[in-house]
């Protein structure tokens, strides 16, 4: 099946939570007559959002991805979801879209977790249009929302349209290009219409800006300006298009998605700004067989098919779906695919065009197309698919470390075995998600990303897998680092099944830069060592590392290198190296400052103003560094970091002290020191857990 390429779009929509991102998506379905019904968030009913889960709880988890058809173009939309507790789910999205609308509100503007999607947009390079939502709300202020997009996002953000009226008189807009007023004087329909009077001077104005800020970045439109004194609608698109595509300008654009205000304007501007798979450069990966190789796929059906798997999922009608973007070539029904990864080959029996909820079986997907495949087994998130004859590794995603953990069990001991298979099978669909036995406590740990991660979590496991399971108190995962070098040695020697058993390792630990990881490397002489015995001693290293000298919480940011050892004829085997290496790290961390680390999440408070006092009050009680403070459409709004141990229990807490008309929202940012006071009783707490 040949398809246009340039008919195309993979794109999508982000935004901070609660801006409108659902909303948004529901009328675009709609006005695309992909839904045939208007779904509302509040009512528990759209068509994106279809985990029960979700429904319930007004948010969107997974990254679904729905296709629609505007103006002869496909649209592919991959859902996004709005909180940050599901972080990997907008990393894999942006992994694999070409294009992005960011989601404002016309009250509060840019917002935290908005700044956060947007820099990682910003990393993958995703060219984006602005889309002011809420222009119906009391306080709604467009240029003010504009304005926060190029303070605070450090955007060359320029206005496509102004609103015509706002707040309770919001009833359409005026598109600058065109220079028409488009009016939804009720219900889904729109007018075109001459600008109004009293709009025609600040429309000729905004228009300038807008052709000032294209033109200073665009020959073409200079050079039309320069010589006729004004530039055709044509003109602009085009150059519009190539300064998305090279992220050199947002265009925003505005409207209120609940009341069907503004959104078909912005469907016109996906087809005509955000690129195509055939605008964005052709994708690198490595050879599989020859790691210095780099191999290069253009989007065509003509090149070798390669596909990145981006979300794993499992279904309550098909049992597992891989979510595919496809790069390059095409692949049907059938056909064999190689994972790189695991080596094996792949066939594919069913594929499936996702619809929300809905699916359609097609015969083939092609370059450019995402695509989800029924019941592959071994192909996990951020794999590869490709042509066996023409091997490639994507790039595939970075993955964030989970910040909070608990303990959980099934409620009855005969649900064990199959608790544990859910759990793993999570885990497969969710690498943010991790699972682990303790042997020390006999307990099942899962760890993640935040409160709302891990209760999604056991609620699926209720729903979907039907095992009912009770969990521990949420904890925090804290982290071991060390302050300054240190060497250490360990010495194994013991009888061991009536042989004596030895080897001594020297191990030393470097502090690296925060966020670097763990890194372990050896520099034993092969010649004096056995390969095997070198291989262990690096193993024990590593598994060292896991438990750091404090409390066991895993080490990170820390350089091993397995420095020396001694290796005895007779007496030494791998089993005495792998102990002697971990020993030596145990005892270097100990010389090396061991600190502790815990995660600091950035936090983002509305309230009333009357209500600053007590908020800030309790914040300091929290060991809250406040960092920013403005007032915005008449409420404060207070942006602090603080310890996540210090955060559970906010929710309730902050709602008491406002009577409930704050609102907050928290991600985390970084791990840092713990102060010394406050780690030793962390330590004391958790030691031997
Ligand atoms: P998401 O969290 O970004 O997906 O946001 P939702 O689409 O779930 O919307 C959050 C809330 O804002 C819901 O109660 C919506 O009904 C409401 N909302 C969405 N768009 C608008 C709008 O244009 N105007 C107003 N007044 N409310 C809106």
């Amino acid at each position: 099946m040949q398809t246009d390429l340039s008919n195309i779009r993979n794109i999508g929509i982000m935004a901070h939570i609660d801006a409108g991102k659902t909303t948004v998506t529901e009328r675009v379905l709609f006005y695309t007559g992909a839904s045939h019904r208007i779904g509302e968030v509040d009512q528990g009913s759209t068509v994106m959002d279809w985990m029960p889960q979700e429904q319930e709880r007004g948010i969107t988890i997974t990254a679904a991805s729905t296709t629609c058809f505007w103006k002869g173009c496909r649209i592919n939309v991959i859902d996004t979801p709005g909180h940050v507790d599901f972080t990997i789910e907008v990393e894999r999205s942006l992994r694999v879209l070409d294009g992005a609308i960011a989601v404002f509100t016309a009250v509060e503007g840019v917002q935290p977790q908005s700044e956060t999607v947007w820099r990682q947009a910003d990393r993958y390079g995703v060219p984006r249009l602005a889309f002011i939502n809420k222009m119906d709300r009391t306080g709604a202020d467009f240029q003010a929302a504009v304005e926060t997009i190029r303070q605070r996002l450090g955007a060359n953000a320029v206005a496509y349209q102004i609103p015509v009226g706002a707040a309770e008189s919001f009833r359409g807009v005026v598109d600058l290009v065109r220079m028409v007023q488009i009016d939804w004087p009720d219900g889904h329909n729109f007018v075109e219409r001459p600008i109004a009077e009293d709009l025609a001077a600040e429309a000729e104005v905004a228009r300038e800006l807008l052709v000032d800020a294209v033109g200073s970045e665009d020959e073409e439109v200079l050079s039309a300006y320069v010589e006729t004194g004004t530039v055709s609608e044509e003109i602009l698109h085009r150059a519009t298009r190539r300064l998305v595509i090279a992220r050199k300008i947002i265009p925003v654009f505005c409207g209120a998605a609940f009341r069907n205000r503004g959104v078909q304007p912005l469907l016109d501007a996906v087809v005509n700004y955000l690129p195509s798979p055939l605008d964005m450069p052709a994708v690198q990966g490595g050879d599989p067989n020859n790691e210095s190789r780099k191999v290069v796929r253009n989007a065509s059906v003509d090149e070798p098919f390669c596909a990145l798997a981006f979300k794993v999922m499992s279904d309550p009608f098909v049992g597992s779906l891989t979510y595919l973007r496809v790069y390059s070539g095409e692949i049907a029904v059938g056909q064999v695919a190689l994972n790189p990864r695991t080596g094996k080959r792949e066939r594919l029996q069913k594929l499936l065009q996702m619809h929300a909820n809905k699916r359609e079986e097609v015969q083939s997907a092609g370059a450019g197309t995402i695509v989800a495949v029924a019941s592959l087994k071994n192909v996990g998130t951020g794999d590869t698919l490709c042509d066996q004859k023409a091997p490639i590794v994507l790039e595939s995603m970075t993955v964030p470390e989970p910040v909070i953990w608990m303990a959980i069990e099934p409620k009855t001991k005969a649900d064990e075995e199959k608790m544990v298979g859910a759990l793993s099978r999570l885990a497969d669909e969710d690498p943010t998600f991790r699972v682990r036995f303790d042997k020390d406590s006999g307990q099942t740990i899962i760890a993640g990303m935040g409160e709302l991660h891990l209760d999604i979590i056991r609620d699926r496991l209720d729903r979907e897998f039907r095992v009912s399971c009770q969990v521990g108190r949420p904890q925090v995962a804290y982290r071991e680092t060390i302050g300054r070098e240190g060497v250490g040695t360990g010495v194994f020697h013991r009888m061991a099944g009536g042989k004596m058993q030895s080897a001594e390792v020297r191990v030393r630990l470097a502090p690296a830069e925060r966020g670097a990881g763990t890194t372990v490397s050896e520099t034993l002489s092969g010649a004096l060592i056995p390969r095997e015995c070198i291989a262990a001693a690096v193993l024990g290293a590593r598994e060292a590392t896991e438990r750091g000298a404090l409390a066991g919480f895993s080490m990170v940011d820390v350089v091993c290198q397995v420095q020396s050892g001694v290796y005895t004829e007779g007496e030494s085997t791998d089993m005495a190296f792998r102990v002697a290496a971990s020993m030596a790290v145990q005892d270097a961390a100990t010389k090396a400052e061991p600190v502790l680390l815990e995660p600091i999440m950035r936090v983002e408070i509305s309230a009333p103003e009357e209500y600053t006092g007590a908020v800030l009050g309790d914040l300091s009680g929290r060991r809250g560094v406040v960092d920013r403070r403005e007032s915005r459409g008449g409420m404060q709004v207070v942006e602090a970091e603080v310890p996540l141990a210090a955060m559970f229990g906010y929710a309730t807490d902050l709602r008491s002290a406002t009577q409930g008309r704050a609102s907050f929202s928290m991600q985390f940012d970084k791990y840092a020191e713990v102060p010394a006071q406050v780690a030793q009783e962390v330590i004391r707490r958790y030691r031997g857990y």
